[in-house]
């Protein structure tokens, strides 16, 4: 019969068998069919871990028969024999799974030692103090790692003997302390466990082997699976390796290495080394290492020979390189390669040089960055040497990226006040709601005490590109004392703090930050993206300030500008409650006579900002009692204000309350009962267009969008009183002024009757926040409060609010386009919503073939990456 392979010989294996053999085990059969000097070895694969679980912890007899035919292999290739007291094979046994995972065990190094072998290996290199350094780290690895005795036993013992002998470090123990050592540690285990410590290395190997298949269940693994969407059913796979050995004196060492520097990413190798030692003692800071570069005068040959395999590592996988090796005597062993891990600077560097190398195409390169990363390089940062001597006081959830520094201010009101002097404001609220706007405007950045990643305060924070660091509970805040306490630390209002969006982390103090430019290699990186991809980005902006930001960003347009962010303005809202609160047209039309000027005045500038560019603007959608006052207080001084008595106003604040507001009068339902809102706004729109078109000669083509239609007959109404109003505007003032009207589609109801939508929409842009949330039946303000459970429970992954739910709101989105495009073929497609910076979701967008994805301005760069990336994953 036909046996299931479950062990492979290094030279059996290759680079694409990470999934069976782990990709370490991948990676080292690679090299030894490149024909790198690599000890030899055979992988035992992940398929006979998840049999190990499956035979309820044991390792099935068939395995054991492949794992000691291997061994015999491996007997045959070295010259050596496991377990013979006059030339013995020693090996390590690694563990290995598809994906890097720290947390997993660790490695076991020497196996197959024991009182005999110790003395033949003693013989053979006629180095006794080498024989038994090898012969305590492998008792104090097995011990450890396989029987879980504490290490800390083990070292105090080193350290005890070290310290009888004047020993500085474990070089300078002789072989007689050694021995002593070894003693010891074996009095040690039997204390520990009742039994000698096993001296059969066949009886070494197994539990070895079954330890390693135990570790991919240890609850380090787990929560790193967990945090990083690693199944649980993969398996790690497990390497049995021929040791070399560092440890043999001065021609020895032991040492990593990058092809190039990892955090700048110099086209120049970088990396560490110790003489005379083993497997992790570089990492493990037992010695102070030595750079790489000494190694050229200690061995000049093993130098070249190094740099020389560093370069083919680097050109046979075409990406930088993270290596292990160690020098037996003069002679020079890989252990381990793999892509190495790298900040986002050193990414781009990286992809750019490669490129200018010729190693790989600007297509490749692409993929290279991960889009994600390049948040990092474009908000404010703090200064790395300040950031390094300042003191972490609180941690909060990074809600929204950057470093921010200033002093604390309780209130909108003071924020506002305090950056118009000149100060630079950190705002520190309990928690934020729309009144707050200007005053987080004003900051720097923004605290909160309470709310998740989705509170008012991350989501506007993300929205302006503004550093947040939301629901920090270690703060205690005092209002009206005006100061927030941490532990025994107080802060009071006007003391300066720093926060990092990125992290999460608060500190007490003053630190220097830097601002962003997309320059060098990022600029070069970026301008490969554009000539590569197909979709277009734009950028969500409601001021000129925003759109300039964004156009700096690399936005091509504007998909979104939303209105009613213009009307929180101090000067503007009384015109906007008292448009609310009349009670009849002539009323209502007079107080957006009073807004008119002002919107105009909003849209001209923000066509100043972009220029030729497309701008689409959103007509007002908002509850209108998101406007009003709350409070009996602001009433009653509203009302004074207006001239009207406070109970009319209370009644009218009344009768705005809904149960379910954001399914309640908003959206186009405002133009369908309040038609002169349109009207002013349409207005507003078009003379501004045509104000700066004359001035300065710009070819601009507004793009009306209408709100939250369900159904065509709404959309066709609030339409016919926008075009009736642009007509006329354009009519009387004799301009050739070409415009939109368009519809988001963010109701169900719309996209399932796309085809219809249609007829009357020059463009659908896909409104995929409230989209998400009528689909799902999700409240967006709620939902984080149960969604974490639905992520304990692995009911869902991720959190389909900021990524997009390809399976079902997605299909909904693609279902749309393909009606829309029956119905009117050159129908401009886009989407809008927060998906619209979120790399899986703009891939997907490529895919259904959207024209554009608009998102937040300091999320354009990351757009524009990962649309480059589809493109070169999927051309279309
Ligand atoms: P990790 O995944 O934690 O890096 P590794 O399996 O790579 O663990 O091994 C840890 C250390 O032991 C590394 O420094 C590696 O180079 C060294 N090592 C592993 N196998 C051998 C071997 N056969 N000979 C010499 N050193 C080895
Ligand atoms: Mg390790
Ligand atoms: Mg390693």
């Amino acid at each position: 019969m036909n046996q299931k392979k479950y062990v492979y010989l290094f030279s059996e294996g290759n680079a694409g068998m990470r999934n069976l053999l782990g990709g370490k085990g991948a990676n080292l059969a690679e090299m030894t069919n490149i024909g790198l000097p690599v000890p030899p070895g055979f992988t035992v694969t992940t398929e006979a871990c998840t049999r190990y679980y499956e035979d309820g912890q044991v390792i099935g007899d068939d395995i054991a028969e492949q794992i000691f035919e291997h061994l015999e292999k491996l007997e045959k290739i070295s010259g050596k024999k496991f377990g013979d007291p006059t030339n013995p094979l020693l090996v390590s046994v690694r563990s290995g799974a598809r994906a890097s995972m720290p947390g997993m065990m660790d490695t076991i190094l020497n196996l197959g030692l024991n009182d005999e072998t110790v003395e033949g290996l003693t013989k053979l290199t006629n180095n006794e103090r080498f024989a038994y350094d090898s012969y305590r780290r492998f008792i104090q690895m097995f011990s450890d790692v396989v029987m879980q005795i504490d290490k800390n036993l083990f070292e105090n013992i080193l350290d005890e003997i070290k310290e009888q002998n004047n020993a500085k470090y474990d070089t300078d123990l002789t072989a007689e302390n050694l021995k002593e050592v070894v003693k010891r540690y074996k009095e040690l285990y039997r204390k520990e466990k009742g039994e000698e410590f096993p001296s059969d290395p066949k009886v070494q190997l197994l539990e070895a082997v079954k330890a390693v298949f135990r570790s991919w269940n240890n609850p380090r693994a787990i929560v790193y699976r967990k945090l990083n969407d690693i199944p649980s059913d993969w398996g790690t796979a497990v390497n049995v390796q021929m040791m070399v050995f560092g440890n043999m004196g001065e021609t020895s060492g032991t040492g990593v290495a990058f092809t190039r520097n990892p955090s700048t990413g110099e086209n120049k190798i970088f990396g560490e080394y110790l003489i005379n030692a083993q497997g992790e003692d570089v990492v493990a800071g037992i010695r102070t290492p030595q750079s790489i570069e000494t190694l050229k005068e200690v061995m000049p040959e093993c130098y070249e020979e190094f740099v020389r395999i560093a370069h083919i590592l680097e050109k046979h996988y075409k990406d930088m390189q993270d290596m292990e090796f160690t020098i037996e005597q003069g002679k020079l062993y890989f252990l381990q390669t793999r892509n190495g891990k790298r900040t986002a600077q050193a990414a781009l560097r990286i992809a750019v040089e490669m490129v200018e190398e010729g190693l790989i195409t600007k297509e490749e390169a692409m993929l290279k960055v991960e889009p994600k990363q390049l948040d990092q390089l474009l908000h404010p940062m703090f200064d790395q040497e300040e950031l390094k001597k300042a003191k972490e006081i609180a941690k909060g959830l990074p809600a929204s990226p950057g470093a921010a520094c200033g002093k604390v201010y309780f209130t909108a009101e003071e924020a506002k006040q305090r950056r118009q002097l000149g100060e630079r404001v950190i705002l520190v609220r309990t928690e934020t709601s729309p009144e707050d706007i200007e005053g987080m405007v004003a900051a720097e950045g923004i605290l909160t005490a309470r709310g998740g990643m989705t509170s008012h305060a991350a989501v506007v924070a993300r929205g302006m590109g503004k550093c947040c660091v939301a629901g920090c509970g270690d703060i205690k805040i005092n209002e009206e004392g005006k100061y927030f306490t941490v532990g025994d630390i107080v802060i009071r209002e006007g003391d300066y703090i720093s926060i990092d969006g990125s992290t999460g982390k608060v500190y007490g103090q003053k630190i220097k930050t830097v601002e962003p430019e997309i320059t060098g290699y990022f600029g070069t990186f970026m301008e490969w993206a554009d000539s590569i991809r197909k979709l277009k980005v734009r950028t969500n902006a409601d001021t000129p300030r925003d759109a300039a930001q964004a156009v700096k960003f690399g936005a091509e347009g504007i998909g979104l500008c939303r209105t009613e962010h213009m009307f929180f303005d101090e000067d503007r809202i009384p015109a906007v409650r008292e448009m609310i609160v009349a009670k009849t047209e002539e009323q209502r039309r007079k107080a957006l006579d009073k807004l008119l000027p002002m919107q105009k005045q909003d849209f001209i500038g923000i066509y100043e900002a972009m220029q030729d560019r497309p701008v689409t603007i959103r007509l007002l959608d908002p509850p209108l009692h998101e406007f009003l006052p709350q409070e009996d207080e602001d009433i009653r001084e509203l009302a004074e204000n207006m001239g009207i008595s406070y109970e009319e106003l209370k009644a009218t604040v009344d009768s705005l309350k809904e149960f379910n507001p954001m399914l309640g009068h908003r959206g186009c339902r405002l133009a369908v009962t309040y038609p002169e809102i349109a009207e002013m706004q349409t207005r507003a729109i078009i003379e501004a267009a045509i104000d700066v078109k004359k001035r300065l000669g710009y070819n601009i083509v507004p793009e009306i969008m209408i709100p939250l239609v369900g159904d065509v007959k709404e959309l066709k109404y609030v339409k016919d009183v926008i075009v009736k109003v642009a007509n006329d505007i354009i009519k009387r003032e004799n301009v050739n002024l070409q415009y939109k009207v368009g519809t988001m589609i963010e109701i169900p109801r719309a996209a399932l009757t796309a085809d219809e939508i249609a007829k009357e929409a020059e463009f659908f842009s896909f409104g995929t926040n409230d989209l998400t949330q009528m689909t799902f039946g999700f409240s967006r303000d709620d939902a984080g409060k149960f969604l974490k459970d639905y992520y304990d429970k692995k009911i869902f992954e991720y959190d389909p609010f900021q990524k997009l739910d390809q399976s079902g709101v997605g299909k909904l989105v693609k279902m749309a386009c393909e009606l829309g495009k029956q119905t009117r073929q050159d129908i401009k497609l886009g989407i809008c919503g927060e998906h619209g910076g979120e790399p899986t979701s703009v891939e997907f967008c490529h895919n259904v073939g959207l024209d554009y994805v608009s998102c937040s301005p300091f999320r354009v760069p990351i757009a524009r990456l990962a649309a480059a990336q589809a493109q070169v994953k999927n051309p279309r």
